[in-house]
């Protein structure tokens, strides 16, 4: 039985490969996903030109819907483009490993260089940071207070000194992290809110002086279409090694990675979450993705719900309906729990077979809505979960009451549920078994 019924299954689903049309049509919502979240246009254009290449050679999977299936494909190849894996640091063969932070003003260098000192601490280097921003009058007091709670030493210029040349700071800070035997040094710099030729000769010329193993770029995830020449003005004015993406906990879709990554044909390390020293993590490609394409975990349930339905769930679900029987309450109940687990409701059972095209009544029940559904049809008897003709006003009322709910909630589930069951009994005619029409509903 099970051979004929994903044979029958594959008719509906499949068409050999994903046509033009599809692509097409998937490939603009790309596009606007992607310009809204900022990415910037050439990186898009190139982008949509790779997805529609590599979309073309693909089979038809037979568990998801072609613009699932596309979206699927955009993703991976966002993740590629993204990294890949994350990268690590690389460590100079002799000590100290020396970092050095650029970036426009306010991007989260100075942040970022206590982030790392502590994160590297923990992981038990030993770090050293040191202050090379002298434009701002407070930024030395600020890396200060970052490195006392990261527990790590500030190399400084002496106050009284007069306002002291970073370049020389930064030279003697690596004589300094020797003699202290310090295994990393972080420099951090001054920024300017624009892109200036002062500011990037300056971070050139303290990166001649200590000779950094890692120039990390540090920008604002918040960005947007800036972000291609800021990056480039770094990339040519400093070089660089590696990014950091900072502020990725405000509500920036983070296009800039994106485009950042594009532009600089280097990998984005680190991600940067708040203010908080500990608010810091390695950078996730994958996540990325699904934020740049604002589906949040969508991908990550088509991934399982391809996994988990295939064989299982939509063979039993085809079998019973097949098999002639009513696709009952108790039943509707059975398959939210199946799939509450999974994520948002209304996108898990939008992938189930069948479900699809119930997707408008789907949408309807959201999480929110779960708890009020089940505890509904749990206050129902057995009797009226079979059979929900039966509930009178009278039953709906004693069910209201016993699930804390208004009649208007029973009622709207109980045509909600009709819906489904009507499109049950249809799923089953087109499938040639005249079988749900066996048992009275
Ligand atoms: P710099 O000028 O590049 O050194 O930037 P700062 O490190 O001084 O950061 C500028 C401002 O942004 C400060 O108020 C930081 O607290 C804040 N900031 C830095 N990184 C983040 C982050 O990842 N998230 C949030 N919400 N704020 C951040
Ligand atoms: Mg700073």
């Amino acid at each position: 039985l099970s051979d004929r019924l994903s044979g029958i299954f594959s008719k509906l689903k499949s068409k050999g490969r994903l046509t033009d049309a599809d692509i097409d049509a998937t490939a603009r919502e790309i596009r606007l996903a992607l310009l809204e979240a900022d990415v910037a246009l050439p990186v898009v254009k190139d982008f949509i030109s790779r997805l529609k290449e590599r979309a073309r050679g693909a089979e038809v999977s037979k568990a998801l819907n072609p613009a699932q299936q596309v979206i699927k494909i955009v993703h991976e190849e966002l993740v590629a483009t993204l990294g890949g894996e994350a990268r690590r640091l690389q460590f100079a063969k002799t000590p100290p490993t020396v970092i050095m932070l650029a970036g426009l003003q306010g991007s989260g260098k100075t942040t970022l260089a206590g982030k790392l000192a502590r994160w590297l601490k923990g992981q038990g280097h030993q770090p050293l940071l040191v202050a090379c921003d002298l434009q701002r009058p407070n930024a030395v007091n600020q890396l200060q207070v970052l490195g006392g709670r990261a527990g790590v030493e500030v190399y400084a210029p002496q106050p009284g000194n007069g306002v002291g040349d970073p370049v020389s700071v930064a030279r003697e800070s690596i004589e300094h992290a020797k003699r202290q035997m310090r295994d990393i040094v972080i420099v951090d710099t001054a920024g300017r809110l624009g892109i200036d030729a002062e500011m990037m000769q300056q971070a050139a010329d303290i990166r001649d002086a200590v000779d950094p193993d890692e120039v990390i770029f540090v920008i604002d995830a918040m960005i947007g279409q800036d972000a291609v020449s800021t990056a480039q003005a770094f990339r040519d004015g400093v070089g660089i090694t590696g990014v950091v993406l900072s502020k990725l906990d405000g509500d920036a879709r983070g296009g800039a990675a994106l485009s950042v990554r594009h532009v600089t044909g280097q990998p984005i390390m680190f991600a940067s979450t708040g203010e908080k020293l500990e608010d810091f993590d390695v950078f996730h490609p994958d996540r990325m993705a699904s934020r740049i394409l604002g589906m949040g975990d969508v991908l990550t349930l088509i991934e399982q719900a391809e996994a988990a339905f295939e064989d299982d769930q939509k063979e039993r679900m085809a079998a019973k309906i097949m098999g002639g029987e009513t696709f009952t309450l108790e039943d509707f109940l059975e398959q939210l729990q199946a799939v509450r687990r999974m994520g948002p409701i209304a996108n898990v059972l939008a992938m189930m077979p069948g479900m699809g095209q119930m997707k408008d009544q789907l949408a309807e029940i959201d999480d929110k809505h779960f708890d009020k559904v089940t505890a509904i049809i749990r206050s129902m008897t057995p009797g009226e979960r079979t059979n929900p003709k039966i509930l009178n006003a009278s039953r709906r009322v004693r069910i209201a009451n016993g699930s804390g709910v208004t009649v208007t909630d029973v009622n709207q589930l109980l045509n909600r549920f009709a819906d489904a069951q009507k499109m049950m009994k249809q799923m089953g005619g087109m499938m040639g078994m005249p079988g749900m029409r066996r048992k009275a509903t």
